[in-house]
């Protein structure tokens, strides 16, 4: 699998740039999927998006932690975040900046490629929204996704949002980004101080709206919702548990939005039904077709 996190501030498009890369991998043949990254953000502020490609369904629904390829739509990033965290040591970047790749220091040294996407966006766009050129930059650097890919994934997408003008201009700027992008290595001096990720044992997850035995349910820390949001209240459709199907891989219970299925101690699954909204992904996930969704609001 091929993971790829992109970072950059609320308005430069990191999220359609993920989400065009990930129609352009389609393109090429290749299951893909993007989804962003939103804390409280506003205009400006730090944002993340992710996109995973990979020759089989992708399941996996977490943040992307190990990049294969960052981007980076904003060089400032770099001076308030340790942007590079987690890269791997084979991975690449592309950086939105007027500096060649050997003046860049992203603290790992990998293969860099460097281009004015802010630049370009402001001769094709008249505005330093970046996302299609920083893509120009990305097809460069990235083996599976082809510049024509890129291009047409552009024109669909940006065709579709914002008509056959917008979509020229956003295609000639991926592809002036492309001509124009600089291959090279970057520096690896900064410190990349380790941010603390929140990576608690198993046991000590909280069940989204329901805490460990004999802790008071509801209390809203970690994913899921509080007392006060019985999601489970406007279920239409309950899963079902096959025990004798499950063969205890576990995706339910990782992948339910609202987190309200227990993973017991044998790695058997169960549910707290207040809190499941019946979105039906658990039964979605399951290898084993342990899970149906049956009609109604049920226990
Ligand atoms: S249907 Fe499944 S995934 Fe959705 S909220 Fe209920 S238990 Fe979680
Ligand atoms: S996804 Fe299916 S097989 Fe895996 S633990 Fe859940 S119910 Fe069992």
């Amino acid at each position: 699998m091929f993971e790829i996190r992109f970072h950059g501030r609320g308005g430069q498009g990191a999220v359609m740039a993920a989400q065009t890369l990930a129609e352009a991998a389609v393109i090429e043949g290749w299951h893909a999927n993007a989804f962003p990254y939103f804390g409280a953000e506003r205009r400006g502020a730090p944002v993340m998006a992710f996109a995973r490609i990979d020759d089989r369904k992708i399941s996996i629904k977490s943040q992307v932690y190990e990049p294969d390829l960052l981007v980076i739509l904003d060089e400032t990033l770099l001076d308030i975040e340790p942007v590079a965290r987690g890269l791997k040591a084979d991975g690449k970047a592309v950086v939105n900046t007027g500096k060649a790749p050997q003046e860049i220091d992203l603290g790992l040294e990998v293969d860099c490629v460097t281009v004015d996407a802010t630049n370009i966006a402001m001769e094709f766009l008249k505005a330093p929204i970046v996302n299609t050129a920083i893509l120009g930059g990305v097809a460069k650097v990235c083996d599976l996704v082809s510049i024509d890919s890129m291009r047409e994934a552009i024109g669909n997408r940006f065709g579709d949002k914002f008509g056959e003008t917008a979509a020229r201009a956003n295609v000639g700027a991926a592809v002036n980004a492309y001509e124009q992008a600089i291959v090279g290595r970057c520096q690896g001096l900064r410190p990349l101080v380790a941010r603390s990720e929140w990576l608690p044992e198993w046991r000590d997850i909280p069940l989204g709206t329901t805490l460990a035995a004999g802790s008071e349910k509801g209390v809203a820390i970690g994913p899921g919702g509080a007392i006060q949001n019985l999601t489970g209240s406007w279920r239409t459709r309950t899963p079902h548990y096959d025990r004798d199907k499950c063969v205890r891989c576990l995706r339910c219970w990782f992948s339910c939005p609202d987190a309200c299925i227990k993973r017991e101690e044998d790695d058997h699954v169960s549910w707290e039904l207040d809190y499941c909204k019946g979105c039906g992904i658990c039964a979605q996930v399951c290898p084993a077709k342990a899970i149906d969704m049956v009609k109604g609001a049920t226990r």
